[in-house]
């Protein structure tokens, strides 16, 4: 049987190496080989010698989730589609900017939760993703990003933000398996504060990842500020409280004295009003904390329209006038449907087409 080394933490490629009857340090020099250069073939791994490399071809391989379409959008956002083996879709996205460049990833095919407004969670869920799966993304999107945007220079750093389909906190060890390769300095070299996990707060989940040695930003998807009208756009308030997630979030260890996100998704005239915003004060007010509203990023299929322009500002402007640290996400990618599922949705479709049609 073939393994696959891509998605091996080092522990598990060194025994992997024993296994061969190889010496730990051909491990270590694989797992760069893996992560940090990023090679798809053993012939490419030039300080192993040639006899090693194809016994490694014999018995293993490297691999890396298959690209089935990718979207341009005129402001340089890249939007993936990978079909995995299973026949599962998932999507990442390129986001380029003048300082930075972000990758979000995807952790789950699908997901459970089942929030109102979220594309993902209407089109259902199908499965956990493997540690090669998750990881595999960010490889292709930074092998494909330095091809269609050369400029690679050290003040654009990598960011990954943990943000596309999937509750990442209900697929644990695969993903922070793979955050834990992400941040290696020796594999992807992403620092701790370049990475974030956005979650509803999946509370076993959360206490644990707290005490992991190295951990991500912390971002909480909160959406409404009282757990009445949370529970109305995300089932999961049933089970994990506003209350407790915010206490659990408020002590969160943040990388570098950080301070924890809340999102909150502004859907019109359902959680943008002003006393909303009001509301969202007296939450927040006196935690070390800061909120991301985004505007909705509407689709034929989601029962919400918007926020206004004029309700964002407003909503912003209470916030603010309050103390509360706060910023609004610029929408990118518009013109290629870069809401988390819409591509997935897009394609499913077209596909499930021309059967109905017979
Ligand atoms: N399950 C995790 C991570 C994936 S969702 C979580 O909920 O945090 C990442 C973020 O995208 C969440 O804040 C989610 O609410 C938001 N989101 C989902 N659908 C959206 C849409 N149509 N427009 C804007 N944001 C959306």
């Amino acid at each position: 049987m073939s393994t696959n080394l891509f998605g091996l933490e080092l522990d598990a490629l060194t025994a992997h190496f024993k296994a061969l009857g190889e010496p730990p340090y051909r491990a270590r020099q694989i797992y760069a080989w893996l992560y940090a250069k990023r090679a798809r073939r053993f012939d490419a791994m030039a300080n192993v010698p040639k006899a090693l490399r194809a016994r490694l071809a014999e018995t293993g391989e490297v691999r890396w989730p298959e690209v089935a379409d990718r979207q341009h959008s005129t402001d340089g956002t890249v939007k993936y589609l990978f079909r995995l083996d299973d026949g599962a879709s998932i999507e990442s996205v390129y986001i380029p900017e003048a300082r930075r460049r972000t990758i979000c990833i995807s952790t789950q095919a699908g997901c459970p939760l089942k929030c109102a407004f979220c594309l993902t969670g209407i089109a259902g869920y199908k499965r956990n993703l493997k540690t090669w799966e998750i990881l595999g993304q960010v490889a292709t999107v930074m092998t494909e990003a330095a091809e269609i945007d050369p400029d690679g220079s050290p003040e654009r750093a990598w960011n990954v933000v943990v943000m596309g389909m999937g509750e990442p906190l209900l697929n644990y060890d695969a993903t922070v398996s793979a955050l834990r390769v992400l941040m290696d300095p020796e594999a992807f070299a992403i620092t701790p504060k370049r990475l974030t996990l956005s979650t509803v707060g999946i509370l076993p989940a959360l206490e644990k990842l707290m005490l992991e040695p190295v951990r991500p930003n912390l971002a909480i998807s909160l959406h409404a500020p009282n757990p009445a009208l949370r529970r109305e756009l995300m089932p999961i308030e049933e089970k994990y409280r506003l209350e407790d997630v915010i206490a659990a979030a408020q002590r969160y260890p943040i990388p570098r004295g950080g301070r924890v996100t809340y999102e909150y998704v502004l859907l019109r005239d359902t959680n943008d009003r002003p006393q909303h915003a009001r509301e969202l004060v007296r939450l927040l007010r006196g935690t070390h904390s800061k909120v991301n509203l985004i505007p909705l990023n509407p689709a034929a299929e989601i029962p919400f329209g918007a926020p206004s322009r004029a309700a964002v500002e407003a909503f912003t402007g209470i916030l603010s006038d309050a103390d509360v640290a706060v910023s609004v996400r610029r929408p990118r990618g518009q013109d290629i449907l870069a809401a988390c599922g819409q591509l997935h949705l897009k394609k499913a479709s077209a596909e499930r087409a021309p059967v109905a049609a017979r």
